[in-house]
């Protein structure tokens, strides 16, 4: 007899192991490790749905009262083993239930049933068909009349066949009709099946750029070591425009002539036209892509081009991770440092920590690329965990862009209130003069809302966490300021504690306004709006950017969305308005996130043959990621902040882990949170911090307090989240309660 493992599809910590079921002869076929199976669960036997992760043949209980399991999903996708391993690790190193761990590594698992286009052929010459017609017109079998003239009146229906949905829907004959016919040797119905393809309006071109000599250094150093049978994670640091999607299209182009396979993960948000040309144009059809904007068809049909190895190139933001190729030999992970790389939902997972331990597990080099790399990859390639290699050059003839800091309290003193400085303001006259193009960019960000001085640009900070205080409004004005990692709080001030002025206060700009300032102060000019509000819709980006790139518009507005990996060779002016309005954002990686934004859009300038300025408009200019920024000076911004990091205990020299309790009841949520601070107790090596109210106190009706919990040693940081996850579910007083855990995000 066979037992199967099953892990219930059921997300409470206190089921979360396997249970034990017999699995009925007639199902011993399709009851495969990975299967999604119906199980009887509980004292009431209630239907519920589970994956089998392991048989055996041995019981582990009373054979007489294991229960059986009810039905193999015959729709369902059964999970590679190698994935099943892998949502192991992601569960015993994240913290969530082996049910979310599984779905995580399996973002398709329902099959969609398959298009197949069918076809009629003749299967006699030309000359009997029309025999074989007149026989039936004389019995007035009209139907099959209709048939055969369909196959007769146009050539190239005898050589390519009829559609048969044509044949069925428009010439009117029965399905029965043409069964008989095939029965009688007269037609043969072929069919064959149809992916839906979602690049299938794209063009395959040939051109391709001979490498320059540091693009060749990398890509011959990672090849001889792959030849080798060496397979390590590699980041590649290049400033913007240095080549490094070329990079990765050489290794690709290297693993797969070794019969190996690819992923390419990129930021859903620069998963554009732009970028999937240029792998298609490449590749051609062993490339496919995978993303949120495809219909479920689309995608099941991706995932089994893989499964089936028809494809040897998958793109896609971080789900793609978990393609199930088994041959996979390379993983590329563009723009590396994005922060999209990181599930906001249980397991809250980094895809560059699963995609190193998916290199390891099947053998795949992982090659990380940014122009601003994350402190977490820099620090570990000092660490000597990651290979680095260091671009220093753009590809190709263009050179860097010229960036110019503005000082905003400077226009202020000069009685400029606009949002555009004199310098910008004179800057885009010119390149409206000359019919070059224009990027406005808003660093919205983080932007939750902060106090600071319009006269001296001071920001009212937290004194031990180093981030800025988040204004709370009581009665239509702002009465609070508050820490949201310590809880810390102060008293609005009425005057600046910096400098005394009384321009205090909370900063608020938005795309929309910045739009209209745009077209009242330059009244000729074609402006184009890309945010949120504009962009929804399966194709609202590339709309934009489309229209932008052939240049039906002289100015694109827009929040961080436009800053990636676009590349227009018209654009030679960026302004980014307010700088340092993602500096204040109340998370310890606010200057990280700014330099990589103010890098990352100076970038955009100056791509193609024309040089290109850049503007950072400011209230900070000496702070050194807007200084560093301006320079593209990723050494010099890194030693800072991680210096920072160290004093503060924040990773990648420390880790802190942010524990959310959830109630329906405020009090309920304010105790819990206190009682799993009291469960922690005295442990030596962490520092608490909190618990206190999360920076959103209420969602969807749920009440939020957060804690953090900070240690050097991150072995114990998961032994203390170990222990508060087995502490709730035995509390009955918080059964109606939830937590979830975030490790270093
Ligand atoms: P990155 O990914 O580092 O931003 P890209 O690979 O997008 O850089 O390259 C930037 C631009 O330079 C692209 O237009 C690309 O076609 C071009 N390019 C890249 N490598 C070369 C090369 N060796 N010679 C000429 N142009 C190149
Ligand atoms: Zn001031
Ligand atoms: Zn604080």
């Amino acid at each position: 007899m066979l037992f199967a493992e099953v892990i219930v599809d059921i997300s409470i910590k206190s089921l979360d192991r396997p249970f034990q079921y017999f699995v009925p002869q007639e199902m011993e076929e399709q009851a495969l490790v990975g299967a999604q199976v119906v199980i009887p669960f509980g004292k009431g036997n209630r239907r519920m749905k589970g994956f089998i992760i392991g048989l055996s043949d041995t019981p582990k209980y009373d054979i007489n009262r294991t229960k059986g399991i009810l039905k193999v999903e015959k729709q369902g996708v059964v999970a590679e083993s190698h994935l099943l391993s892998l949502a192991y690790w992601m569960k015993e190193n994240y913290g969530a239930s082996m049910n979310d761990a599984i779905k995580a590594v399996m973002p398709v698992r329902r099959e969609v049933k398959e298009k197949v286009e069918r076809f009629i052929f003749s299967k006699m010459p030309k000359a009997e068909l029309v025999q074989q017609r007149e026989l039936f017109e004389r019995k007035h079998n009209t139907a099959r009349v209709r048939l055969l003239d369909g196959l007769l009146q146009k050539e190239s229906a005898l050589e390519d066949g009829l559609d048969y949905d044509y044949a069925v829907k428009a010439l009117n004959v029965p399905q029965s009709v043409i069964r008989g016919l095939e029965e009688r040797g007269v037609v043969q119905v072929t069919s064959k099946q149809l992916y839906r393809n979602p690049l299938e309006n794209q063009s395959q071109s040939g051109s391709r750029p001979v490498l320059n000599g540091e693009q060749q250094a990398v890509v011959d150093a990672i090849c001889r070591e792959y030849d080798r049978g060496v397979r390590k994670d590699y980041l590649i640091h290049g400033v913007t425009g240095s080549g490094k999607t070329e990079i990765y299209m050489n290794l690709i182009e290297h693993v797969i002539e070794k019969g190996k396979q690819a992923i390419v993960l990129i930021p859903e948000i620069a998963l554009t036209f732009q970028t999937v040309n240029r792998f298609y144009g490449r590749f051609g059809a062993r490339v496919s892509i995978m993303h949120s904007r495809l219909s479920a068809g689309e995608r099941y049909d991706q995932f089994l081009r893989a499964k089936r190895g028809e494809i040897q190139i998958m793109i896609g933001p971080r789900s793609a991770l978990f393609t199930p190729f088994d041959k996979l030999g390379l993983i590329v992970m563009d723009e590396e440092h994005e922060g999209s790389y990181q599930s906001d939902t249980m397991p809250k997972y980094h895809a560059r920590e699963v995609a190193v331990q998916r290199g390891k597990m099947l053998g795949a080099s992982v090659v990380l690329g940014s122009a601003t790399p994350s402190l977490e990859a820099y620090y570990r390639c000092e660490t000597g965990e990651y290979s680095l290699f260091t671009l220093k050059h753009r590809a190709g003839n263009a050179d860097l862009p010229r960036v110019q800091i503005v000082d905003l309290r400077e226009e202020l003193k000069a009685k400029n209130y606009s949002v555009f400085s004199r310098p910008l303001q004179q800057m885009m006259e010119e390149r409206l003069a000359k019919r070059e193009q224009i990027i406005l960019f808003l660093n919205r960000r983080g932007y939750a809302g902060f106090v600071s001085c319009r006269m001296c640009g001071g920001v009212i900070q937290c004194d031990s966490c180093s981030v800025s205080l988040k204004p709370h409004e009581y009665g239509g004005r702002v009465a609070l300021l508050k820490c949201h990692y310590c809880g810390m709080e102060k008293p609005m001030p009425s005057v600046c504690p910096f400098c005394g002025s009384k321009y205090i206060g909370t900063f608020g700009l938005g795309t929309q306004q910045v739009e209209e300032m745009v077209k009242k102060r330059f009244q000729t000019a074609r402006v184009l709006r890309m945010d949120a509000d504009t962009t929804s819709g399966k194709e609202g980006h590339n709309r934009i950017l489309k229209a932008f790139s052939e240049q039906r518009a002289d100015i694109l507005v827009g929040t961080q969305m436009i800053v990636k990996g676009h590349d227009f060779p018209n654009v030679t002016l960026v302004g980014v308005l307010a700088a340092d309005l993602s500096l204040n954002a109340d998370n310890y990686r606010a200057s990280e996130r700014t330099f990589q934004l103010l890098a990352q859009a100076a970038g955009r300038a100056g791509r193609g043959e024309k040089a290109g300025d850049v503007v950072f408009q400011t209230y900070q200019p000496e702070h050194y990621s807007v200084a560093n920024a301006a320079c593209e000076n990723y050494q010099g911004f890194y030693r800072q902040e991680l210096a920072v990091r160290q004093m503060l205990h924040y990773p990648p020299i420390s880790n802190i882990l942010e524990v959310l309790s959830f109630s329906r009841e405020k009090e309920k949520a304010l105790c819990l949170s206190g009682k799993l601070k009291e469960v922690i107790g005295e442990e030596q090596g962490i520092v608490i911090l909190g618990p206190c109210d999360a920076p959103i106190v209420k969602l969807r009706d749920w009440y939020r307090r957060v804690m953090y919990i900070k240690s050097g040693d991150y072995g114990l940081l998961c032994r203390v989240r170990n222990r508060l996850e087995a502490w709730l579910p035995m509390q009955e007083e918080y059964k109606d309660c939830m937590v979830t855990f975030d490790m270093n995000r």
